[in-house]
């Protein structure tokens, strides 16, 4: 797999604001957020997209849901509710092949979840 701008961030080769981190995951806020609160739920180990997880990663990508209640809960915004989002390929806006778990809170969130960019095409 090609290395991405999320490997350089967990070998500290670029800068994130880094909010959590532990053996096998790290969390960092998004460089472009969509709301108030937007960050990044990420296993260290390199999947490129959701097509890409195997079994053996079941419990990893387990953790990074435990991870979002977690945050949201120390975080205050669990009661009010939040989004957490896991786009796969092209279709979906996927833009940074090294998978990762949206956490969005801090407003009410529209759905659908349109970007500019899918509104436009
Ligand atoms: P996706 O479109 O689902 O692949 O999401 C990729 C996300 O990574 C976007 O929301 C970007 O704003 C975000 N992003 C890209 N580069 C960085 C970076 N260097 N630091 C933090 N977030 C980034």
């Amino acid at each position: 797999m090609a290395e991405t701008i999320f490997s350089k961030i967990i070998k500290r080769e670029i800068p994130a604001d880094i909010v959590y981190e532990d053996d096998i995951s790290l969390v960092f806020k998004d460089i472009n957020p969509q709301a108030p609160v937007h960050l990044l739920i990420i296993p260290k180990k390199e999947i490129a997209t959701i097509n890409d997880i195997s079994k053996e990663d079941r419990e990893l990508i387990g953790h990074l849901y435990w991870l979002a209640g977690e945050l949201a809960r120390d975080m205050g915004f669990a009661e009010d509710g939040y989004r957490t989002v896991m786009n796969c390929g092209e279709n979906a806006g996927q833009t940074v092949f090294h998978i990762h778990l949206h956490l969005l809170a801090g407003k009410p969130l529209g759905w659908p979840p349109y970007t500019d960019r899918m509104k436009q095409a």
